[in-house]
């Protein structure tokens, strides 16, 4: 029913990539940074012109507002992210962002009149670049995390409120949070991340379910020495714990006989990291995803229990931590029908996905009916600067999503 302005939506996209703190086609806009300040006082200017009604909150996620004929019933939202991990590429959030205000910039030019309001989100930090923790506004928003954790976050030299506030978004954290209810719907569209509509020929991914993510730190004290000195029976050595947790950990995975089970251990830290030295210390931490909840904390058990095992034989001293362990996403059957619709209309080839990154929307479905739409980007690359989606794959996106946001703003 709309047309999308690709061309416009193409400039709009370089140009944000162009305020960035990386040498283009590089692309890092950390949440806060100054260059982050400049490219939301761009955005919004976006969002005015478009006749959208802005609002923030106390950690800064952004809210533009399309007021529908009924502005009393819940709106419906759309949104993303528009921060960059460093050394990043112009696709990865910003895509749902001025992809989400050019579907409510197309029906405008339609004529179309909304009887919900449809309301565009930018949240903030979606990446944990700067305070180690992913979906930060979103989890704040949907009120998974709480108001007096976020206040202990911190970076490197500031806390989350010292930043939030130099940034000029003030007020108590606990007043971002909505209750369920506040939306009707909310839809995100995103680049794949991942190699499978573009091997398949898909030009639409539909996801059905947002893998379930949980991160383990695992601390290894043992006993240092000398290389040569301590011979290998009186040994207590950190590292090799540490990998027998890590073999542990990906026969966990393994053990579930599923695909969807996932296991990495991502970040190894020996201390005192030396050639001469056997490691007293090291440090692990570990990713585990899965869609089915159950399964996944399965493996988070036998992880744990691997690591007292291994503790116990090596005589090191191991300590487990969880850093997060969140629910899986199930999308809306409803809304995930109405894409399906939007597709078949359009005559657009589709799939049935999983999202195993995961993304603001496994936050919004706490706190309203969800949904998110992929497009395939080149080779399933992303966080690097040769992140791209051609101009075709954006548009057909955005129309899906605009086609989607008309249903679900009418009913
Ligand atoms: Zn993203």
């Amino acid at each position: 029913m709309s047309d999308i302005d690709i061309d416009t939506l193409t400039s709009e996209l370089h140009t944000l990539s162009t305020i960035s703190d990386a040498v283009a086609p590089a692309v890092t806009r950390i949440v806060f940074s100054e260059t982050d300040l400049r490219a939301r006082t761009w955005l919004k200017q976006r969002c005015e012109q478009a006749g959208l009604a802005l609002r923030e909150d106390a950690c800064g996620n952004t809210f533009a507002r399309w007021t529908g004929s009924d502005s009393d019933l819940p709106p419906v939202a759309t949104g993303s992210h528009i921060d960059a991990i460093p050394n990043a590429g112009a696709y990865d959030g910003t895509v749902g962002v001025l992809g989400g205000l050019e579907a409510i910039r197309a029906l405008r030019r339609a004529q179309f009149t909304p009887r919900r309001s449809v309301e565009l989100i930018i949240f903030t930090a979606e990446e944990p670049t700067r305070f180690g923790i992913g979906c930060l506004g979103s989890r704040l928003l949907a009120g998974t995390l709480d108001p007096s954790a976020g206040q202990r976050l911190r970076d490197a030299d500031a806390t989350l409120d010292q930043r939030r506030e130099g940034a000029g978004f003030t007020g108590p954290l606990a007043g971002v949070r909505l209750p369920a209810g506040a939306y009707s719907a909310f839809l995100e569209l995103h680049i794949e991340q991942g190699p499978l509509l573009e091997r398949n020929g898909h030009d639409i991914g539909i996801v059905e379910a947002i893998a379930a993510p949980a991160t383990l730190r695992v601390v290894i004290n043992g006993v240092g020495g000398h290389a040569g000195a301590v011979l290998m029976p009186d040994r207590h050595d950190a590292f090799l714990a540490a990998a027998e947790i890590a073999l542990a950990t990906e026969a966990a995975a393994k053990s579930t006989g599923i695909v969807d089970t996932v296991a990495t251990c991502g970040v190894c830290e020996l201390f005192p990291g030396a050639v001469n030295s056997i490691p007293s210390r090291t440090r692990l931490e570990i990713d585990v995803r899965d869609i089915d909840l159950t399964r996944r904390d399965h493996v988070l058990t036998r992880i744990a229990d691997a690591c007292q095992t291994t503790g116990a034989q090596r005589g090191v001293d191991v300590q487990v931590e969880r850093l997060n362990a969140d629910p899986p996403a199930h999308c809306d059957p409803a809304i995930v029908d109405l894409i399906t619709d939007a597709c078949r209309r359009r005559g657009l080839s589709y799939a049935r996905m999983i999202s195993r990154a995961y993304h603001d929307a496994l936050f919004m479905s706490q706190i309203a009916p969800t949904a998110m739409i992929f497009i395939p980007c080149r080779g399933g690359v992303s966080h690097r600067p040769d992140e791209y989606a051609p101009p075709t794959a954006i548009a057909r996106g955005v129309e899906v999503l605009a086609d989607t946001l008309a249903r679900l703003s009418a009913q």
